[in-house]
């Protein structure tokens, strides 16, 4: 099975989201079952110069009236040595920002990431690696399908695509003019295609000409089917309903581990809980908080949007801070909430510590050292925080949507009973509804036995990437029978 994987950001070299995670996990774990990956991801200047090595494979892509000469460096994946190849096109990639500064998009993303395909398949070509299967993520890689049906339909007759959608809210919308830089056909531009509401939309084009399309839980990939998250896209989704796959992200093993993670304190595992005592203490300490095991200590960590819940937070801080407990919060976003957390903590230091920057290490201490993790999510694809918390036995109180609702177990007597519980969960979209879930966490917390069993619980799922990859090479095999 020859698998070619087309990411626009890829763990160890350009991240800004979940995405970034599984496009660095998964390859390696599909060559463990047997596969041949090569991966292909744009040059962006965060790639540090010495990671990669420069090629001397060049081709030039044409878009509209322009052609761009490009260029290929290459790297491998830790682990097995996975193929990274980079499209180094550094008038469109050599950019501080890999699709825009915060909050805003390059004016010219419609045609770097028309590029990214097209160079993509050109670079297939050069290589002369005949995929099964292009495997595509999100709007920056959604025309691949398009042209491996249309345009590139003589060259790649044999392969089938598969799009993985880790976030529907982001579309690729352009104007109907950018449908000619694409070089694909003006009739293309159709409501059964590419229009999307007078515009083009390359995510609408990889759902439409993709063979099966994925989303990173099954729940989400049940919920983008309806109105109230299918983001306009409901329609066409459900008309393609038998070919959409809900297909859980696992959790990288080498970076989030509490039997290894290095930026802990102290180590600990479901067997021997002690380390994570220290670990409290030592983010207490770290955030200035008061320095008390007795008080359930409550983390976030992400992104502060309003997809993640953080105007449900923000309103429920004034209830929360009357109640014996702490909150450690690290994230960034928008500068709205930013700027209400910041007040909040200002007034109540010991109490609530809010820590606005990107930290990938403090990231690590609050799940080691939190005692419950807060994700209030609107939506959530499938959410990775929440598997790193039940992985460090930090209990995720958070709202029954996407991949929430399909990796916690709520703690119900009966599930309680049953020794099923792993976290709190919460249905309605308000910040009285976070709040009576917190305060169940609470109650939860003074039953030490209770608390204690359902952590080992938590820390006991299986999220590994072992299983995820079992599921997609099991799609990949249905979509070209008969290969390995
Ligand atoms: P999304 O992709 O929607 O942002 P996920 O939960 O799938 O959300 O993944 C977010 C990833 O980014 C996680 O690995 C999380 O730990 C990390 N992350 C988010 N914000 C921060 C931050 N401020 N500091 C460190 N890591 C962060």
């Amino acid at each position: 099975m020859n698998i070619v994987e087309i990411v626009p950001e890829i763990v160890p070299f350009s991240k800004t989201g979940g995405l970034a995670d599984v496009a660095g996990a998964l390859p390696d774990h599909l060559e463990a079952l047997g596969a041949t990956v090569l991966v292909i991801t744009p040059l962006y200047r965060c790639v540090p110069a010495q990671a990669v090595e420069r090629l001397d494979t060049a081709f030039k892509v044409s878009l509209g009236a322009r052609t761009l000469d490009v260029r290929v460096a290459r790297a491998t994946l830790p682990g097995r040595g996975v193929p990274v190849y980079f499209i180094d096109v550094p008038e469109f990639y050599d950019r501080d920002h890999l699709y825009g500064p915060p909050g805003r998009d390059d004016p010219d993303n419609a045609a770097r990431f028309a590029l990214l395909s097209r160079a993509a398949l050109e670079l297939v070509k050069s290589l002369k690696f005949e995929p099964e299967v292009f495997h595509v993520h999100d709007w920056q890689a959604g025309l691949v399908p398009v042209y491996v049906q249309t345009t590139h339909a003589l060259w790649f007759p044999n392969s089938k695509s598969v799009l993985t959608l880790h976030n529907l809210a982001y579309q690729g919308l352009f104007p109907p003019s950018a449908l000619a830089m694409t070089g694909l056909d003006a009739g293309l531009f159709n409501w059964r295609q590419l229009e999307f509401y007078g515009k083009v939309s390359y995510l609408k084009g990889g759902i439409v000409f993709a063979d099966a399309v994925t989303t990173v839980s099954p729940t989400y990939a049940r919920e983008i089917q309806t109105p109230e998250l299918g983001c306009g896209f409901d329609g066409i989704l459900r008309e393609r309903a038998d070919r959409i796959f809900g297909i859980l992200n696992g959790v990288d093993d080498r970076e989030w581990n509490p039997q290894r993670d290095p930026y802990l304190k102290e180590r600990y595992s479901a067997n021997s809980l002690k380390g994570k005592g220290a670990c409290k203490r030592e983010l207490q300490s770290r955030l200035q908080l008061i320095e008390r095991a007795d008080v359930p200590l409550f983390g976030f960590v992400g992104r502060l949007v309003e997809q993640k819940g953080i105007d449900l937070l923000c309103s429920a801080m004034e209830i929360l801070v009357r109640k014996d407990l702490q909150i450690a919060l690290l994230g960034t976003g928008d500068p709205r909430y930013e700027e209400m957390l910041r007040r909040i903590a200002g007034r109540h230091p010991r109490q609530v510590a809010v820590r606005l920057e990107f930290d990938n290490e403090l990231a690590h201490l609050v799940e080691g050292g939190a005692d419950a993790f807060v994700m209030p999510s609107r939506y959530e694809p499938c959410g990775l925080n929440q598997l790193y918390s039940l992985k460090y036995g930090t209990l995720p109180v958070a709202r029954r949507t996407g991949g929430l609702a399909d990796t916690i177990v709520d703690a119900t007597p009966q599930n309680l009973e049953a020794g099923k519980a792993t976290g709190f969960l919460f249905d309605d979209y308000t910040a009285e509804a976070l709040v009576a879930a917190i305060d169940r966490t609470l109650a939860c917390w003074r039953n030490r036995t209770s608390w204690t069993r359902m952590m080992k619980t938590a820390m006991k799922q299986d999220f590994s990437w072992e299983a995820s990859a079992k599921r997609y090479m099991e799609l990949f095999r249905s979509l070209a029978p008969g290969v390995g």
